[in-house]
């Protein structure tokens, strides 16, 4: 079967087709069934069978202005006409038009964008530049955190997908303020804030101060939990950072571009970061895409001095022709506020009541449409629940139409920026009663 363009084909075909051909991500290849889909719009997705699922993962959290928006595919189509690539030495409106519109979004203190392909490549080479300026090495970064799945990135890492990868040098973690599985024994947000930047001082000290070239953080950690920081400690961070001349990367591949209901989740706390890495939400993953947002101090530190970095497709034309789409569309259709009033006033007063109903929700927490549902068998020693259980209630809620994003005893709520309430209530009600009938054994 070598048409790639058949499109009759049923579920079972086309999961047999991949399956055969197709290597797959973080998984052990002989045990994989992988939904086929075929087509989506909006916060929808169907199947070859022509079932339809309603998405509330986002796929991999990046089509944040939901599937197939109609702007973005026609600049695509334009962008396709006029040229589909050109090297990144060469000047183009496109590449220049994105990088205006993303500095827009950002501090004042930010001056330039370098593009990359996606998440991991903007990390790494956040941290080129911090190393490049500070003429240091180390990189801190938080226990429970994902970085991405390059050399430096991947041990940036702080969670299990770190260990097998542990090859790059220079990486030292942390842990970030987390109060419901406290490291700290800490009873409140502002004990577990203070203990916690407490400790990163520590870390900093007993490190080696002038040793560390970056603190590179998510703003709200994302894969590993959504643990949206507790007021204060993202200042904290920074004076760290002030006091002792590291960079402060802020990682906002996943929260940012309305994820949590700003344009970067660091905003809700009214700090600047130095750089800023981005990815997914920018253009929606119709196109890869990430990049660097660098603050003028450190884009004037290569005035004179090479960069040592480059990337072929850095700035590609097809890419940011989404990325200018996708920001004006969000910004002419209220995406952003859109996604903050859902977070306030669907999501955490749904999830909140959902928790008070239920022994099996440990807690729950996030901004925006971005929301963790943490389960545990023991709602006292708040144990997490097995992970046969999360794979019956992954497959109950596919079963009942709804795709949602597990990760260890955890479902996320992360819909597009775009639902509607009435979808996303649709979602949160096939949710509840999923957790209502699953027994957690
Ligand atoms: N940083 C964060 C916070 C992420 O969530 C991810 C991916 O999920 C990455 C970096 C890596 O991005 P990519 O997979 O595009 O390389």
């Amino acid at each position: 079967m070598t048409d790639t363009t058949l499109t009759n084909l049923s579920n079972a075909e086309v999961a047999k087709y991949d399956t055969s051909h197709v290597f797959h991500s973080w998984s052990a290849q002989g045990k994989l069934a992988p939904l086929p889909i075929k087509t989506a719009h909006g916060s929808t997705v169907v199947d070859f069978d022509g079932n339809e699922y309603l998405d509330l993962s986002s796929q991999l959290v990046f089509t944040n202005l939901g599937h197939q928006h109609p702007r973005v595919v026609e600049a695509i189509k334009k962008q396709a006409d006029e040229l589909l690539t050109i090297a990144p030495a060469h000047a183009n409106q496109t590449r220049a038009g994105a990088a205006e519109l993303i500095l827009e979004h950002a501090p004042e203190n930010m001056d330039r964008v370098f593009f990359t392909n996606g998440g991991a490549d903007a990390n790494e080479n956040a941290i080129r530049l911090a190393r490049q300026v500070t003429g240091r090495d180390k990189v801190l970064s938080r226990y429970r955190s994902y970085h991405g799945n390059t050399g430096a990135a991947i041990v940036a890492t702080g969670d299990w997908r770190r260990q097998p990868n542990e090859y790059a040098t220079g990486h030292v973690h942390f842990f970030g303020p987390y109060l419901y599985r406290s490291e700290f024994w800490a009873e409140t947000e502002e004990q577990e804030c203070e203990r916690a930047l407490q400790h990163l001082d520590s870390v900093i000290r007993h490190e080696g101060p002038t040793t560390i070239a970056a603190i590179l953080l998510e703003s709200i950690p994302g894969t590993a939990g959504i643990m949206v920081p507790p007021a204060g400690y993202l200042q904290g961070v920074r004076e760290l950072a002030d006091r002792y001349g590291i960079v402060l990367i802020a990682d906002e591949v996943m929260a940012g571009f309305g994820r949590a209901g700003e344009w970067f989740a660091f905003q809700a706390q009214g700090v600047t970061p130095d750089l800023i890495t981005f990815a997914k939400g920018v253009n929606s993953g119709y196109v890869p895409l990430g990049g660097v947002i660098i603050s003028k101090e450190i884009a004037a530190a290569f005035d004179e001095r090479v960069f040592p970095g480059g990337l072929t497709y850095s700035g590609h034309p097809l890419a940011t022709a989404a990325a200018v789409a996708t920001i004006e569309t969000m910004t002419d259709e209220g995406v952003v506020e859109h996604a903050r009033e859902l977070g306030t006033d669907v999501i955490g007063p749904r999830l909140r009541e959902l928790a008070e109903e239920l022994d099996v929700i440990g807690e729950v927490r996030g901004t925006g449409v971005f929301w963790a549902i943490e389960l545990v068998s023991d709602a006292a020693a708040r144990t997490p629940v097995a992970a046969e259980y999360m794979g019956r209630v992954k497959a109950a809620l596919v079963a009942r139409g709804v795709i949602p994003f597990t990760s260890d005893n955890r479902i996320h709520i992360v819909p597009p920026c775009t639902i509607s309430s009435e979808e996303l209530n649709r979602g949160l009600d096939v949710v509840a009663e999923v957790l209502r009938s699953e027994a957690v054994s």
